[in-house]
């Protein structure tokens, strides 16, 4: 029997036990999550300093659980409600459980729908139902954001949820193991560690859903031991994000949002603008506006900013310092191998066939690649495999609907990076290459819920459903 199999064994029979199926337990179970996350939060700040020298404190001493959604001031003097690296890991998961409780009773009730002339004295409805023990895979460039998030929504529908952190952010793994069983129920949601080996022989189980994040790669492996099972997956994975810059644009504005949202956690972000798209005319001008946002937010020297991410290991530094080689660097292109530092760096005039062209960077690396019209832009990103997002700069709407409607992506932000996934109503996740399936908010509620088509009808009244009883009529044509 494999290893896996008991804790496996321990979720079904708890899911079994129906106790998830009140409402009131499942809100129980999420008000557990919110007070872990307060509780803990020190402990969690502490994992995530270790794995990826995220931010340990708020810089203004002020409680770290203020209102959720202030963000960053833009008034760089003025320091008080910055968002920290804290913020980014936690707040979002601390709206969905907010989200969840409120709206679980208005999701899970019972959905009456539009009836046939056939089904006048019928009631058809949509009823929710758990699907039974769910498996959520995390990665490791938010290692507490992806294992918790998508818990909330399998919970919130009344699953048992086994979870696999990435072994790469060892410190969270560790952590998310000790404390889970401290504040939730032991048995409905166990936390299982380990690396390839481990979480190969885990895939051998039966699951009712997996839900996976990481690379398109390990996506095949996950969709390949699910399909043994006829196990239904989500896998939320990554990809190229383009980022299109219109000459017709607020350039300060628009490089400062861009600058934010790739060197943020070092570029390890899944949603981060990968690559920009540019006119020719304009390059210079962006390369020098992202140096002035850079210089803003990470100093002279991002390797003394407290703010500034560090790569997850070795073999990252590697791969990333590699696509820098033989490029024209504008910026940065330097690191230090025993700090996984990486400087913010910028590329100019990436020839579309180099390395760093052809895989998602996940580092701190910003390749501009000059294309000449709009048309050259849409033409360049539908001959990519389809992104998990995908950015458009432009003052001029008409660009931003036309880049919309024709190309695809897992999610658009226009005149900004990374938000569309703070919007509770809005899905994520990708397409194609990018993953399948979403979560978040209602749609988390949705993945982890089975939408059974019910029909209740009454025994009485036979009489109106007498003609599909044979024997036909003698008259009737023949077919
Ligand atoms: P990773 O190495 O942490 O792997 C992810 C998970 O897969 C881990 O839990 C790991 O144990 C497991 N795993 C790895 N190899 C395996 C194998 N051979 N068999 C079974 N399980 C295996 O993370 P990663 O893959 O380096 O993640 C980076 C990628 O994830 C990037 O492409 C990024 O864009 C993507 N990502 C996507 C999202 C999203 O929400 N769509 C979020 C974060 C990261």
């Amino acid at each position: 029997m494999n290893k896996f199999s008991e804790v496996v064994k321990q979720a079904r029979a708890a899911f079994n036990s129906g106790r998830t199926r009140p409402l009131q337990f499942r809100i129980q179970q999420m008000e557990a999550l919110r007070r872990m996350i307060k509780e803990r939060g020190p402990d969690i700040t502490r994992a995530l300093a270790a794995d990826l020298h995220k931010v340990l404190l708020p810089r203004n001493g002020r409680p770290l659980f203020g209102r959720v959604g202030q963000r960053r001031d833009r008034d760089r003097d003025s320091r008080e409600n910055e968002w920290t690296s804290y913020y980014e890991e936690m707040v979002y998961v601390l709206e969905e459980i907010e989200h969840m409780i409120k709206k679980l009773p208005e999701w899970a009730a019972d959905e009456p729908v539009e009836k046939t002339p056939q089904t006048q004295q019928d009631e058809p409805y949509i009823h929710s139902e758990p699907l039974g023990v769910v498996l959520i895979i995390g990665a490791w460039n938010y290692p507490f954001n992806l294992i918790v998030q998508p818990m909330v929504g399998a919970i919130a529908a009344g699953n048992a949820v086994v979870l696999k952190p990435s072994e790469l952010s060892e410190n969270m793994a560790s952590l998310l193991a000790t404390i889970i069983p401290q504040y939730l129920d032991k048995d409905l949601y166990p936390v299982i560690n380990g690396g390839v080996p481990e979480t190969t022989e885990l895939l051998k189980e039966r699951f009712d859903h997996i839900l996976y994040t990481g690379s398109t790669a390990v996506g095949k492996i996950i969709m390949t031991a699910a399909a043994k099972h006829l196990t239904p997956v989500t896998l939320e994975m990554g990809g190229k994000s383009p980022c299109y810059v219109d000459k017709d644009c607020d350039l300060d504005v628009a490089c400062r949002r861009i600058a934010w949202g790739k060197f943020m956690n070092s570029g390890q972000t899944c949603v981060a603008p990968d690559y920009i798209l540019c006119d020719p005319s304009i390059q210079n001008q962006i390369v020098e506006k992202l140096k002035k946002s850079l210089k803003e937010f990470y100093g002279e020297d991002a390797k003394k900013s407290r703010d500034y991410g560090r790569i997850i290991n070795a073999r990252h530094f590697q791969r990333v310092m590699g696509l820098i080689k033989g490029q024209k660097v504008a910026l940065g292109g330097t690191g230090e191998e025993a700090t996984r530092y990486i400087a913010p760096t910028i590329l100019m005039d990436v020839d579309p066939q180099s390395p760093v062209m052809q895989e998602e960077i996940f580092g701190p690396v910003m390749p501009i690649v000059c294309v000449h019209s709009l048309e050259e832009a849409i033409q360049f990103i539908n001959q990519h495999e389809k992104p998990l997002a995908l950015y458009v700069f432009s003052s001029n709407d008409k660009v931003i609907k036309k880049m919309i409607a024709e190309t695809s992506s897992g999610g658009v932000t226009a005149n900004d990076v990374i938000v569309h996934l703070a919007v509770h109503s809005l899905p994520f996740g990708g397409v194609g290459h990018s993953g399948m399936g979403a979560y978040h908010g209602k749609k988390s509620f949705e993945t982890f819920s089975h939408r059974r088509s019910c029909l209740v009808r009454s025994l009485q009244n036979d009489e109106a459903h007498k003609a599909r009883y044979p024997p036909s009529p003698a008259k009737m044509p023949r077919h």
